[in-house]
This record gives C-alpha cells, sequence and structure tokens, in this order.
C-alpha cells in the first residue's frame, strides 16, 4: 500500500518536470516528449519604460509593425544572452505559462548555447527559480540536440551533430556522454535571411521585410538545387516607394544564400579535420545528423553530402531535437547526474 502511493506521488512529482530549449529564434518546452510550447523567443517592450507588452508569438507578430516607442527584441539571437533582463522574464513568461503553481515543483533541464558565460547561466537559473523551479540542470544545446536526435551520445563511438538555428549553427561531435570537437558561428537561418534582403536590393531595386526573406527561403530556398521553383513576392521600390510584384526563382535565391551556406560547410569541415582520426573514422560510419529550423532548407543534406563525402540525415521533426533532447535527459538518472545543476533556496 505504501509502496503504491510513494510511486504515485514520485510519478506525480516526475509528471511536472520540463525540458526547455532556449533557442535563438524559437523557444520550446518539452513535457515527457510531447512538446507542450512553442513560440518565438520575441519580447514586445515599451522603450521608455522598458514595459513588457508583450512575449512570443504576439510579440513577434509586432516585428516591423511597431511605433516608434514600441521595439520588438529577440534576446537571444546572436547565440549569447544578449539581454539578461529581457531574457529572464521571458523565460519566466514561458516557464509559467507550463507550470502551475503546486506542491510538488518541477525540475528543469535548460538547453543553452555552449558559449554561455557564467553570468548568463545565472541569469536562465534565476529565471527557472522565480517561475518555481525546485532544481535546473543547464545542458549545451548541440549536446541535448544530439540526445533529442536519437544519437546513443553514451556510447564509447563518435558522431557529429550539426544544429542550424536562427541565430547560430552549432557543430559538435559527440563520444562517450561528452563534446569531444565543435564549433559555433553566428551563420544560420537568420543569415540567409538577411541575405536575400541584400540581394533583392542590389539585383532589384526592391526592399522586403525579414518576414517576406524568411517565407522566401523556406518556399523555394535551395542549398542545392535540383530543379527550379518561382515564388511571386511583393516588396517596394526603392526609388519610388511604391509597392510591387515579382517573380523570384530558386536559382537566383540559392545564389544569394550561397555565402552562409558556404561558411556553415566549411565550418563542418574544419571540425572534421580537428576530430582525432579515431573518432573522425566513426563519423565517416555513423554519419552528420542536422537539426534545427535549418536542417529544413531543401537539400542541405545533399549540399554536406557532397561537400563531405559523408552520409548525412535530417533528424525527424528537426525543430524539436533540442526541446526533445532536454525532456529525455531528465528520463536518464546518469545523464542527469552528469549535468551541473542548482537547487532553488527557498525550498
Ligand atoms: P533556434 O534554435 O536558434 O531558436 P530553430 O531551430 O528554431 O532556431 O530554427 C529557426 C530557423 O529555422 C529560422 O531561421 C527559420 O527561418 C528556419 N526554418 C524554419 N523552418 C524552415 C523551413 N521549412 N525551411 C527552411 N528554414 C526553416
Ligand atoms: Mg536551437
Amino acid at each position: 500500500m505504501r509502496e503504491g502511493k510513494h510511486n504515485s506521488a514520485t510519478s506525480m512529482r516526475l509528471g511536472r518536470d520540463i525540458g526547455i530549449d532556449l533557442g535563438t529564434a524559437n523557444t520550446l518546452v518539452c513535457r515527457k516528449g510531447e512538446v507542450i510550447l512553442n513560440e518565438p523567443s520575441v519580447v514586445a517592450i515599451r522603450k521608455d519604460t522598458k514595459e513588457i507588452l508583450a512575449v512570443g508569438s504576439e510579440a513577434k507578430a509586432m516585428i516591423g509593425r511597431t511605433p516608434g516607442d514600441i521595439v520588438a527584441v529577440q534576446p537571444m539571437l546572436d547565440g549569447v544572452i544578449a539581454d539578461y533582463e529581457v531574457t529572464e522574464k521571458m523565460l519566466n513568461y514561458f516557464i509559467k505559462k507550463c507550470i502551475r503553481p503546486s506542491l510538488f515543483r518541477p525540475r528543469l533541464v535548460v538547453g543553452i548555447p555552449r558559449g554561455a558565460t557564467s553570468v548568463e547561466r545565472r541569469a536562465v537559473e534565476e529565471a527557472a527559480f522565480k517561475a518555481g523551479a525546485r532544481e535546473v540542470y543547464l545542458i549545451e544545446e548541440p549536446m541535448a540536440a544530439a540526445i533529442g536526435a536519437g544519437i546513443p551520445v553514451e556510447e564509447p563511438t563518435g558522431h557529429m551533430v550539426v544544429d542550424i538555428g536562427g541565430g547560430t549553427t552549432e557543430i559538435a561531435v559527440t563520444s562517450l556522454g561528452g563534446i569531444v570537437a565543435g564549433r559555433s558561428i553566428r551563420v544560420a537561418g537568420n543569415a540567409m535571411d538577411k541575405a536575400i534582403i541584400l540581394y533583392l536590393r542590389r539585383a532589384y531595386s526592391i526592399v522586403v521585410g525579414e518576414r517576406t526573406a524568411e517565407e522566401i527561403k523556406i518556399k523555394i530556398g535551395n542549398a542545392f538545387p535540383e530543379e527550379d521553383e518561382e515564388l511571386e513576392i511583393r516588396g517596394r521600390n526603392l526609388v519610388t516607394g511604391l509597392p510591387v510584384n515579382l517573380v523570384v526563382h530558386t536559382r537566383e535565391i540559392h545564389e544569394a544564400i550561397s555565402e552562409p551556406l558556404s561558411e556553415i560547410v566549411r565550418a563542418v569541415k574544419v571540425t572534421l579535420e580537428e576530430t582525432k582520426p579515431e573518432v573522425a573514422s566513426d563519423i565517416f560510419e555513423n554519419g552528420i545528423i542536422l537539426t534545427g529550423g535549418g536542417a529544413l532548407i531543401k537539400n542541405i543534406d545533399k549540399l554536406l553530402k557532397h561537400e563531405t563525402n559523408l552520409p548525412v540525415f535530417v533528424a525527424e521533426e528537426p525543430l524539436f531535437s533540442v526541446a526533445r533532447g532536454t525532456a529525455l535527459v531528465l528520463e536518464h538518472h546518469q545523464m542527469l547526474k552528469n549535468l551541473k545543476s542548482r537547487k532553488s533556496k527557498n525550498r
């Protein structure tokens, strides 16, 4: 009888634990393998009073549409926590949305960028405690991505994961539960959107916003085009200031995003070169796994395969890999033990 009671209390407590992917573009919360929150990492702030007006999807809708005194900021965009205070408030808002106040305060695993400083780590922990966490574990994003993509990271064999997000691309080689090589570059999905904006301005004297550029990338962008697609877009003529329609093609968009794409390829190659021979030969065998929203750019796997001669795979639902990984860690006692954690002071 007592045994049964204990078990149901434990599972109730475990059932409240959550994993969080604090991404540069999107924040996701995952509980028991299920994504329960997925919103842009955006905060709308009133400039003069610093008052927060909206967070997440609501705030993203304001990008490019805000009146002068309101700004929509993406506090994580550069892969580092650019603005602690705003990040803390944003995270607090998302966590509160997912956990109701209760006697059983949850444990949290939060994926953070690999290069995060101790001050940045602290800001994440504080936000989690303020939102009601009992204990916070921090995990490096590429490790969470690898776990979420199904890589057996604990095994004594090397695997490479390339997580292409909004602000950063994180490349990591995992073996025996750790990252044995890797690098992080500030070139990812956003850089491609910017490159598209620049191209349209140069080639057609047409101005489009970030959201249109992203839409073009998603609809007809291609990292290794085999066929041509076209898309009608609307922009504003730089000279006349009037709205115009224009048809753009895959081949020119490919040309436009070729620079950021080759920077990603270069970073992968350099990381492979820096990897010890034994581990490198494991990767030749196991291949490269792509995660993050950038893994959804058409044929990016083909491009990397062509450039490295390695097998390349896109993870299943790559936008969810990090979030799934953070939640999976909660179910693995040993992995959890390997992470640095802090407990709330007012327990
Ligand atoms: P982060 O982890 O930095 O928050 P995400 O992994 O959520 O980033 O990926 C966001 C990036 O993925 C954005 O640049 C977005 O434009 C891009 N993206 C999302 N879906 C697609 C798609 N279908 N095709 C190409 N790019 C995509
Ligand atoms: Mg990410």
